[in-house]
């Protein structure tokens, strides 16, 4: 009890406060109800009937930057003048910044960071919903469940992955993934798309229905579990009425709720293959997205749905510019969807963010072949040239980076094919980065990217002994925390300098992230300034009314 030792006059004084602040209290909550867009008869505001969560992972300030830069100024730019479904929803609605930060450290992950958001409440590193202290804490998705409304997850990574996971599932750590896919069928949103097939099969996954081995071979998806037990999720989920789609063809013949939709054993495809093969068997996060609203729209209560750009974050992490373009449009289609979907709705709230900021992104000026002096008209050159002494970055570069034909995990693995050790030679490196991106790059630029050096955290009582060298980081090394994947930092850091592209880490940074808020204006209201990601969550939560 801490007002025992306190002085008489400072318990009146803070009594007086506290009451000062219960009254400012009640002042605010009678303008929030008044301003409310329905009176349900009651002192609360009125919530919506759909709320619609977009999150692109990984997508900080730098990165809607990016998306926003090659649409509106690529010379070549696919958009030809149309505005990103980004600038739209910013258009309609308001833009927010939001701390991503756990309880008590500065850098959040996808897990926490989803959890927060899905919650409403402080979480931990790595939690998947649970709050700071360990509980589990009822979700939006959850909540909305209980008020009676439609519930679906979609995500181009896969449907047990961290940031879906955080909506539907409760579990100490993100990495236990066979657990979150049976929370998920204990959760039972009425829509689950995404990847993630391995942690649904039983560990002989031999042993399932004939039924499913036709429906998974007809989708050419391998039949590999990840599973420690012989629990076959799919069958379970069956028995709880789900229809199962594995392609795209058993996707499009789905018309009623609920379905389970896992298109890949493990992760989707990235967004350059999905968009350099557009008949694949596997769907699209747009068409996922559509798909979603078609079903979910019907619902006579309203809906939630989560949509994540996932694969966002992963470009980040791997610092590969033009896969982040590709991904960034990837998003973008699915957010059109949504757009598309609520134009000239009153009922729906959409919300685009991020969990976090992924690499330090940024494009930056440099030494680097800097451009030539050049003669301009205007009167007010007094004949000097116009010399800038560094290069700044020119706009070609974005139509350059969009020319990328392979994502760097893509790219590293063809390469590999054809080396020692699983590892690519310098030359197959180099025939592989000339042929897929717009940059030239060299022999002894591939001979630096395949160095090692010892790993310094290497503890040998403990770990494997492969781990006692690493792909070698120049500088920030400590920053760069997935061993192997360091390879594909090291090839961005040398086509930095071409692609005045710079990156600050291999993980995620604190930036603050845009939120972009669109719906019915009372509810705007509610949502102001600089924000906190628990705080967005909590508000979200509260607009879903149970009773
Ligand atoms: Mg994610
Ligand atoms: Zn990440």
């Amino acid at each position: 009890m801490r007002l025992r030792f306190s002085a008489p006059l400072s318990v009146l004084f803070s009594a007086s406060l506290s009451a000062l602040f219960f009254a400012l209290l009640l002042a605010l909550f009678s303008v929030l109800s008044c301003s409310a867009a329905v009176s349900n008869g009651e002192d609360k505001p009125a919530g919506v009937r759909n709320i619609i969560l977009l999150i692109g992972d990984g997508m900080g300030p730098a990165q809607f930057g990016l998306l926003e830069s090659y649409a509106r100024r690529a010379p070549n730019s696919i958009y030809q003048g149309r505005p990103t479904a980004v600038s739209q929803l910013m258009q309609q609605g308001k833009v927010l910044l939001s701390d991503t930060g756990p309880h008590d450290v500065l850098v959040t992950d996808s897990a926490c960071s989803a959890t927060q958001l899905a919650i409403g409440e402080a979480s931990g590193s790595e939690m998947i919903g649970l709050n700071a202290r360990g509980d589990s804490v009822e979700t939006i998705l959850q909540k909305a469940k209980r008020a009676g409304m439609r519930t679906g997850l979609v995500s181009d990574t896969r449907i047990t992955h961290a940031t879906p996971a955080a909506f539907a599932a409760h579990q100490p750590h993100r990495r236990f993934e066979n657990e979150i896919a049976a929370d998920l069928l204990t959760t039972a949103p009425d829509l689950m798309l995404s990847g993630g097939l391995r942690y649904f099969l039983p560990q002989d996954a031999a042993n399932i229905s004939t039924e499913q081995q036709k429906k998974i071979s007809a989708a050419q998806l391998t039949l590999k579990s990840k599973r420690t037990d012989q629990r076959n999720l799919l069958s379970e989920a069956q028995q709880q009425g789900y229809a199962l789609a594995f392609s795209r063809e058993q996707l499009a013949q789905q018309q009623h709720l609920p379905v389970l939709g896992l298109f890949a054993s493990s992760a989707m495809d990235d967004a350059i293959y999905a968009s350099q093969n557009p008949d694949s068997i596997q769907p699209d996060l747009n068409e996922l997205t559509r798909k979603a609203l078609q079903l979910l729209g019907a619902s006579e209560h309203g809906f939630f749905l989560m949509v994540e750009g996932g694969q966002i974050d992963w470009a980040g992490h791997n610092n590969d510019a033009g896969a982040l373009l590709h991904e960034l449009l990837r998003f973008d289609a699915a957010i059109q969807e949504v757009v598309n979907w609520a134009a000239g709705r009153d009922d729906t709230l959409v919300v685009l963010t991020a969990d976090h900021e992924t690499g330090g992104f940024g494009f930056s000026y440099s030494a680097h072949d800097v451009p030539a002096a050049r003669t301009l008209p205007g009167n007010g050159m007094r004949g000097q040239a116009f010399a800038p002494n560094y290069n700044f970055a020119p706009l070609s570069l974005l139509d350059r980076l969009y020319a990328q034909k392979k994502g760097y995990y893509r790219l590293w693995a063809d390469a590999s094919s054809n080396g020692k050790k699983g590892l690519p030679t310098a030359d197959s490196l180099m025939a592989e980065v000339n042929a897929a991106l717009d940059f030239p790059f060299s022999r002894t630029q591939a001979e630096r990217v395949l160095r090692r050096d010892p790993n310094p955290h290497f503890d040998p009582q403990t770990d494997d002994p492969a781990g006692a060298t690493q792909p070698h980081i120049e500088d920030f090394s400590d920053f760069y925390v997935y061993r192997e994947e360091r390879y594909l930092n090291a090839l961005a850091r040398e086509l930095a300098s071409a692609q005045s592209v710079v990156w600050s880490t291999g993980t995620h940074t604190a930036a603050p992230v845009p939120v972009v808020i669109s719906g019915p204006e009372p509810i705007l209201q509610n949502f102001q300034g600089f924000t906190q990601h628990a705080k967005l969550g909590h508000q979200l939560k509260a607009l879903i009314k149970t009773d």
